[in-house]
């Protein structure tokens, strides 16, 4: 048994990490500070295996027990949290990594930080390998999250070259599944409960832009591989199969049952016209690749939080 510490655990994809690894037989430390998470996705977890601590990562912390391994997830995520917490997400991307970092190096303990296909931009490549260096605008709205993560991306690997960590950074390319809040302006979750209540489906531009869409499930099953690996370089974790925007309104709008219609609305400055893993790398060190196609991992979200917790009237 290992000992886990999660930062971000009561997150989309923290609260999920945290069920599979105790679900391994791992003792999990999970820290957050609600920014976006929320204490629903980790009510579940109880248990002599299970702590939470109440910090914000961007203010050193410090652990008494020992501890194996550290999933630096804590960030805000979703375009409306990171536009609303423009200062808050660079200091996460910075002082928090610093902290998460720090921590791993005085425990010596495997270190993985999230990272995201966001490093790429707007890619000029198609699909994007973890060799391509990225189209980032650091100056435009989304330059506060892109930038924090590529900044992540470099103080990882000075750990690593200098501080001699053992650290690992996962590139993780568009996720979904239950427990995504239904007002995070996520594209799924948003169709989702639009779908729901019969309102009109809001697609940015033409629906033309491409996205790859992964199920939490799969992701979280490649993330702990990486950590279990000794791979030091980034991996990309995603799904592969790339869908236009339009193509992911019209299924959502088949396994809801929908009435809605579809409509269109300005596209978002710096929106990335396409975005498609090259999951080479995954498969050939990790043995990794997705299994959950989308309208099953659609349905399987649907079933799961229910069609009351994705129209935000009850807790997922
Ligand atoms: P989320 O917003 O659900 O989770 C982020 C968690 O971090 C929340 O619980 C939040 O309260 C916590 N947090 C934020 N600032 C904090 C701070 N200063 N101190 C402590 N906790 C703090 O988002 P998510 O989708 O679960 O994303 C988790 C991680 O994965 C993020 O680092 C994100 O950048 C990365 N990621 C997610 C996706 C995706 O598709 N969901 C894609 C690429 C990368």
């Amino acid at each position: 048994m290992a000992t886990c510490l999660v930062t971000g655990g009561s997150g989309f994809l923290g609260s999920h990490l945290c069920d599979a690894l105790l679900a391994r037989g791992h003792r999990v430390i999970c820290v957050d500070n609600f920014d976006t998470g929320s204490l629903a996705n980790i009510q579940h977890l109880r248990g002599p295996d299970f702590v939470f601590m109440h910090k914000d990562v961007t203010e050193p912390f410090f652990v008494a027990e020992p501890v194996d391994f550290v999933y630096h997830f804590a960030s805000p995520a979703s375009p409306i949290d990171y536009l609303r917490l423009p200062l808050h997400t660079l200091k996460v991307g910075s002082y928090g990594t610093h902290h998460a970092l720090g921590l791993a190096k005085l425990h010596r303990a495997r270190f993985l930080t999230a990272s995201t296909s966001e490093v790429y931009g707007d890619p000029q490549v198609h699909p994007q390998p973890e060799s391509y260096w990225g189209h980032v605008n650091p100056i435009g709205p989304r330059g506060v999250y892109d930038e924090a993560k590529r900044y992540a991306e470099a103080l990882t690997m000075a750990y690593h070259r200098q501080q001699g960590v053992n650290t690992a950074i996962v590139r993780i390319f568009n996720t979904y599944g239950p427990r995504m809040r239904p007002h995070d302006g996520r594209a799924i979750p948003t169709f989702m409960r639009q779908a729901l209540q019969d309102k009109p489906i809001t697609v940015f531009g033409t629906g033309q832009q491409t996205r790859s869409f992964c199920y939490v499930d799969d992701l979280i099953n490649g993330i702990i591989r990486l950590a279990d690996s000794g791979i030091h370089q980034p991996v990309n974790i995603g799904n592969p199969n790339e869908f236009t925007l339009l193509e992911l309104a019209k299924a959502v709008i088949e396994i809801t049952g929908s009435r809605s219609e579809i409509v269109y609305e300005a596209l978002p400055t710096d929106d990335p016209q396409v975005r498609q893993p090259d999951i080479t790398l995954a498969r050939e060190l990790l043995g990794w690749e997705p299994t959950v196609a989308l309208r099953e991992g659609l349905q399987r979200t649907l079933d799961t939080a229910g069609a009351a917790a994705l129209m935000g009237t009850l807790p997922a």
